[in-house]
């Protein structure tokens, strides 16, 4: 069964066709500036050359229309018909209390999603605004939502629930949810598949690191801690955003410089994390390079990141009482040589023994420990989008 990813955001929109026989990428694309001037569709069909498609796309369904036309066009198409689209997949960010497993979508769990839209108010609506434009475009086609949030259903209260007053989580449902789940389950599975153990046997601390970035404790298979929150703020410094923090800085700069809740919040989203220390950049790539220039600031952002994925590694562990393995993932994590062995320098004490040599790899799966080393460390592409298209097939086929 081929199966059609869905990953909408509020103006892009990222897909890939699965052949779900092979696990075979057909096609992929990523549509950008819907609803903006400047409306584009960048194309590709495996083995095919990539195709630009520069068109007025006024909404997400329009985008969607456009994608489908691009995924049967007889010259840079993967497949005849839609008809050859057995499923879709789509990535829902947020799915609250409610849902500890991926769905199929119908009326009622569209009415369950719209009443999370509180918990994500700028992520949820555009992946609903997707869902119903595919619902409307392929109305008989299964659909299945995926949560970022599912994995960490498994999180325990003590872990879940912030020391504030209990009634904020019973009215707001104010507690820890977790994200980047689908990445933190896949590349917890391959760590299991690369080491040649079960899950259940494994301890594992998996580091997402990329634009947004959190840590995962998964003992036995199951998400224990993470380090994202209430909202994919808290934890790790990021590109822009803060991670932890004291918050009573919150009100204290607030009324220092006089900030409005919105304007507060772009701070601590946006203008904040290594871009906020470095003045620089938000994108790591530009922070290694000012820092191989002597550039202070930068090195002093690059020192907070490092230091942090750090402390959560030694704070998973403690709590999993030990670590089999530590895997790196993600943007940073699969492509920085340089933080894998900063991150992990200091860390000898647990077991954690970094084989230079082999860790200089780049966006593919390595075992980079030393030989004979207590905790194995693996590099491991992440892959949402197959994660998804699992799901969905695992749950269509019932
Ligand atoms: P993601 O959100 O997973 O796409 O990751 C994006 C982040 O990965 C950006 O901050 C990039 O700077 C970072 N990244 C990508 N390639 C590299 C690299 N070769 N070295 C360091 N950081 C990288």
């Amino acid at each position: 069964m081929n199966i059609l990813v869905i990953n909408c955001g509020s103006s892009s929109l990222k897909y890939q066709l699965i052949d779900m026989n092979e696990e075979r990428v057909l096609a992929k694309g990523l549509v950008e500036r819907i609803g903006i001037e400047g409306s584009k569709i960048k194309h590709k069909t495996t083995g095919k050359d990539e195709v630009v498609v520069q068109e007025p796309m006024s909404n997400h369904k329009k985008a969607l229309e456009l994608v489908l036309n691009a995924l049967i066009d007889e010259n840079h198409g993967a497949i005849k018909s839609m008809d050859e689209i057995g499923a879709v997949g789509h990535r829902v960010v947020h799915g609250g209390e409610k849902f500890a497993h991926s769905v199929v979508l119908d009326e009622e769990v569209m009415d369950a999603l719209n009443e999370c839209i509180e918990l994500a108010p700028l992520h949820n609506p555009p992946n609903i605004m997707g869902i119903e434009a595919c619902r409307e475009l392929m109305p008989s086609t299964p659909m299945v939502g995926v949560f970022d949030t599912a994995f960490h259903q498994t999180i325990p209260s003590k872990n879940y629930i912030y020391a504030l007053p209990y009634e904020y989580y019973e009215k707001y449902g104010v507690r820890r949810y977790g994200f980047h789940g689908t990445s933190h389950k896949y590349v917890s599975l391959m760590t299991a598949e690369m080491l040649d153990k079960n899950t259940d046997d494994l301890k594992i601390v998996t580091c997402h690191l990329g634009n947004g970035s959190s840590i995962c404790a998964v003992d036995g298979g199951e998400s224990v801690d993470t380090s994202m929150g209430f909202t994919p703020l808290e934890g790790l410094a990021m590109g822009t955003r803060t991670g932890d923090m004291d918050p009573a800085i919150v009100p204290f700069i607030m009324e220092k410089e006089n900030l409005s809740i919105e304007e507060m919040n772009n701070v601590l989203n946006k203008k904040s994390g290594v871009l906020g220390i470095s003045g620089i950049s938000s994108d790591f790539r530009d922070i290694e390079d000012a820092c191989k220039e002597g550039n202070e600031r930068a090195q002093l952002s690059l020192d907070v990141f490092t230091n942090r994925v750090k402390k959560y590694i030694g704070a998973y562990t403690a709590l999993m009482g030990g670590i089999d393995a530590l895997v790196f993932t993600a943007g940073i994590g699969e492509n920085s040589i340089e933080i894998r062995e900063t991150v992990c320098e200091g860390l000898e004490y647990l077991g954690v023994e970094l084989d230079k040599e082999k860790n200089k790899v780049r966006g593919k799966e390595a075992i980079v420990n030393k030989d004979g080393g207590k905790v194995k460390i693996l590099v491991i592409p992440t892959n949402e989008e197959l994660m998804i298209a699992r799901d969905t097939l695992e749950l269509v086929s019932k």
